[in-house]
């Protein structure tokens, strides 16, 4: 258990099921959901309101139990493991980055991220400022998220998703709160993160734009994938528009 290739596939979904309720009220969320995917793709997954996205994410982050089918992460078979170890793969592999940043007010950047360094174990030997100048906040980290600009506070959370060395970012609506301009820089950010940290990052968004930048393009439809694409030229995320 727990051993995690440096190369192949990092997460397998296997007929993933969701569903909340039950009976005539019953709402399926995913609906036998199949994918594979590589250690440092990056994929978008498209769907209108509704289709399934944010669960997807939240079953493939632990964060949710599926109803049905096989969920395998960097190894861990998420399906199976009992509530301690779903909290320490969690944990351990996987960041999330939020539509609305969910950073604590009253912390300036560095304690958000420093907070998760060292739920994580990872405050040691200067990563909380190692990652703060990877996302280009070392000028902002003694602000408090109210006198950062969105764009700006974004770049603290995936500061904060980054600083424990996930395997695996999810981002559910990353430029969803953001103009055009500073998702723009936040998406080339992710985009770097993927090439350049060979980390996994899959964006979930409605905004089909953003698929240009991809290397891998997933549709979501009623809870179900529709289309499962590579992109032959992947974007630079600067060059995205909406
Ligand atoms: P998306 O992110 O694509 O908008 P979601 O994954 O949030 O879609 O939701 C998919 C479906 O599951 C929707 O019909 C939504 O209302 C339903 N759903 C999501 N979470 C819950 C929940 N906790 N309880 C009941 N229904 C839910
Ligand atoms: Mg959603």
């Amino acid at each position: 258990m727990g051993e995690t290739p440096t190369a192949g596939t990092l997460a397998t979904l296997s007929g993933v099921e969701r569903t909340y309720g039950s009976g005539e009220s019953a709402v399926h969320a995913l609906r036998g959901v199949d994918l594979e995917i590589s250690r440092g793709e990056l994929i978008v997954v498209l769907g209108p309101s509704g289709s399934g996205k944010t669960t997807l994410l939240n079953v493939l982050g632990g964060i949710e139990r599926p109803t049905g089918g096989r969920v395998v992460v960097a190894g861990h078979d998420l399906t199976t493991a009992n509530a301690h170890r779903l909290t320490e793969i969690r944990r351990d592999v996987v960041g999330f980055v939020f539509q609305f940043f969910n950073l604590i007010t009253t912390l300036t950047a560095r304690e958000n991220v420093s907070v998760l360094a060292e739920l994580t174990g990872h405050a040691g030997d200067g990563q909380v400022d190692a990652v703060l100048a990877d996302v280009s906040l070392t000028e902002r980290a003694d602000h408090f998220p109210a006198q950062l600009s969105g764009g700006q506070q974004q770049r603290v959370a995936i500061a904060r998703a980054l600083v424990k060395s996930p395997d695996l970012l999810l981002c559910d609506e990353p430029t969803g709160a953001l103009d055009l301009e500073t998702g723009r820089t936040v998406l080339a950010l992710l985009q770097r993160v993927a090439r350049e940290q060979h980390r996994t990052v899959v964006i979930v968004t409605h905004n089909r734009a953003i698929a240009a930048m991809a290397d891998r393009v997933v549709h979501m439809r009623s809870g179900r994938i529709t289309e499962d694409e590579p992109v032959a030229e992947p974007l630079p995320a600067q060059e995205v528009v909406w």
